[in-house]
């Protein structure tokens, strides 16, 4: 017998309240962003799913699924919703959420979460770098994955898409540093964080 979803509407809440949450409420399940999407077959669910996943109070199959981790910001979801979501700022808040509930442990969390520690330090992106800290973080099984994929990193390096040498940091990143906490505060703010 197929399970009956029953309702929770304080996992919904929750989402709502971020930034962009409320924009969920517009969705009528019509399933334009699910065959939008690019990586919709990489997805545990779709986005749409995630959405039916939060109004049932799944919240730890909401969390752990990778469907946030895996949208790559394409955009044509949110330029052919019919309601309007923007479904690309709703991915990136319910990152952001996600991690500060310490449910980050899948290894598309830690890349993320790896770049956004480049640029937020040198105000640019060193692939070097990038994958130092990812595979520091995620430890000798993904290091072994990496140290597979040697020779196609040495092509890179050849044919100069990647440098072993770290860019110089930014001018002015003090300031670039401030400006991303202030717009962060002011978000916290607003949606009360
Ligand atoms: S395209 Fe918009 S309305 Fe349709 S399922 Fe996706 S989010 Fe909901
Ligand atoms: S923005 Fe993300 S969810 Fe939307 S279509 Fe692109 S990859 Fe899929």
């Amino acid at each position: 017998m197929t399970e009956r979803l029953k309702y929770d509407a304080g996992f919904a809440k929750e989402i709502y309240a971020l930034e962009n949450g409320h924009y969920i409420k517009k969705c009528m399940q019509c399933g334009m962003c699910d065959v939008s999407c690019a990586t919709r077959r990489e997805m545990d669910f779709s986005p749409r799913e995630l959405f039916l996943l939060m109004r049932a109070g799944k919240r730890e199959e909401f969390f752990k699924a990778n469907t946030i981790w895996m949208c790559s910001t394409c955009l044509m979801c949110k330029v052919r919703c019919p309601r309007g979501v923007p479904l690309v700022d709703v991915m990136h808040d319910l990152k952001s959420h996600a991690i500060g509930l310490g449910y980050a442990d899948s290894p598309q969390a830690t890349f993320y979460q790896a770049f956004w520690q480049e640029v937020m330090g040198r105000g640019k992106v060193f692939e070097g770098g990038l994958m130092a800290r990812y595979y520091l973080k995620r430890g000798w099984s993904e290091i072994r994955k990496g140290f597979e994929m040697r020779d196609l990193g040495m092509d890179m390096v050849k044919h100069s898409r990647i440098s072993l040498k770290p860019p110089r940091t930014i001018k002015g990143i003090k300031g670039m540093q401030a400006v991303v906490e202030k717009a962060r505060a002011q978000m916290r703010k607003e949606v009360g964080g």
